[in-house]
C-alpha cells in the first residue's frame, strides 16, 4: 500500500462516520430548530443546533455571520423573522470559512433577496480553485454550488455598516483563509467586543484530511500560530462557530433561568481558556499526526 492509498483509505473511514452522525440532520433540517435569542444589543442567535449563524443589526441593514447548512435554508428564513427582523434587509453575509455547513443558505439569500457575500480572499479563491476543499458530498448536495462571493477580505481589515464595525483577521488552521471577527457592541449602556474565532474543528489539520483536500500538512502547526496572534485580543464576548465552541446552550439555559447576560466575560476569561483548550487540541492532533506518519513509514 503506497502513502496516498493509505492517506485516502483512512480519510474515507473517517468520512463514512461523519457523515452517518449528521444523517438525521440531513434527512429532516427541521430537527435542528432553535428559537432566536439575543446575545447583545446589536447581536442575535439565529442559527441552528448544529451551526452557529449570528445577526448583527446594524441600524442600516443586517449583517449575518455564515449561513448554516446547505439544505437547511427555510430554517434560518424562519428564525430571522421570529427574531423580529425581515430577511429582506440582510444586507451582507460574512463568512468564518468556505465550508459547506458556513455557506448553505448564502447563494439563495443572493438570489432571493440581493444579499452580498464576503470571505477572506484566501478561502474565497481556494475554494474556487479546489471547490472539493468546501467539503460538499456530492450524493448528498448534487446541485450544491460555491457562492458567488461580492467581496474578498484581506487580513486586518474592517468591516463596516451602519453603527457596526467587524474587524476581520486571518487565523488559517482549520482552512488555509478562516477569518476570526471582531465585533463592537453594547450591553445595558456598556460597551464590549464580541469575537468568534472562525473556525476550529481539529479533524480538518488531521493528515488524511489535509492530503485529501490537497493541503499543506503543516496545517496543525499553522493553527497554533493563529491562536497566538489572537490570544491577547480584548474578547468580552465569545461566539461560537458551532454551538459547542462556547457552550451557546448552556449559557441560553442560564439566561433563561437566571437572567443576566452569562454571553459576557470581561475579564476575556471564556476567551482564553477556549483557545488555551483548542492549542491542547491541536498539539494532540500534531503527535496523532506524528504516529500515523509511523505507521506509513512502517507499511
Ligand atoms: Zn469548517
Amino acid at each position: 500500500m503506497t502513502r496516498e492509498e493509505f492517506l485516502e483509505a483512512k480519510f474515507q473511514e473517517y468520512y463514512k462516520t461523519h457523515w452517518a452522525n449528521h444523517k438525521a440532520f440531513f434527512e429532516n433540517p427541521a430537527i435542528a430548530r432553535v428559537e432566536p435569542f439575543k446575545i447583545s444589543d446589536n447581536i442575535w442567535y439565529v442559527g441552528d443546533k448544529c451551526v452557529c449563524i449570528h445577526l448583527i443589526d446594524t441600524g442600516d441593514g443586517l449583517i449575518l455571520i455564515d449561513s448554516g447548512y446547505l439544505g437547511a435554508v427555510q430554517l434560518l428564513v424562519d428564525t430571522i423573522f421570529r427574531a423580529g427582523f425581515d430577511p429582506k434587509d440582510v444586507k451582507w453575509i460574512i463568512h468564518s470559512h468556505g465550508h459547506y455547513d458556513h455557506f448553505g443558505a448564502s447563494n439563495d439569500f443572493k438570489h432571493m433577496y440581493g444579499t452580498k457575500l464576503a470571505i477572506s480572499r484566501v478561502d474565497g479563491d481556494s475554494v474556487k480553485e479546489c471547490p472539493k476543499r468546501a467539503h460538499m458530498n456530492d450524493k448528498l448536495f448534487p446541485f450544491a454550488k460555491i457562492p458567488e462571493f461580492d467581496r474578498l477580505l484581506e487580513d486586518g481589515e474592517v468591516f463596516e455598516l451602519g453603527n457596526t464595525r467587524i474587524r476581520c483577521v486571518l487565523t488559517p488552521g482549520h482552512t488555509i483563509g478562516v477569518m476570526t471577527f471582531f465585533i463592537n457592541t453594547t450591553w445595558e449602556g456598556k460597551e464590549y467586543v464580541a469575537a468568534t474565532f472562525g473556525g476550529a474543528g481539529l479533524g480538518a489539520v488531521t493528515l488524511p484530511h489535509t492530503f485529501h483536500y490537497e493541503l499543506p500538512s503543516n496545517m496543525p502547526e499553522i493553527m497554533l500560530e493563529s491562536i497566538d496572534k489572537v490570544f491577547d485580543e480584548r474578547v468580552d464576548i465569545q461566539l461560537g462557530n458551532h454551538p459547542g465552541n462556547n457552550d451557546t446552550f448552556g449559557k441560553r439555559e442560564k439566561q433563561l433561568l437566571e437572567g443576566g447576560n452569562p454571553f459576557i466575560s470581561p475579564s476575556g476569561n471564556a476567551w482564553k481558556s477556549y483557545l488555551t483548550a483548542l492549542k491542547k487540541g491541536v498539539e494532540e492532533k500534531i503527535e496523532e499526526n506524528r504516529r500515523l506518519e509511523e505507521e506509513i513509514n512502517s507499511l
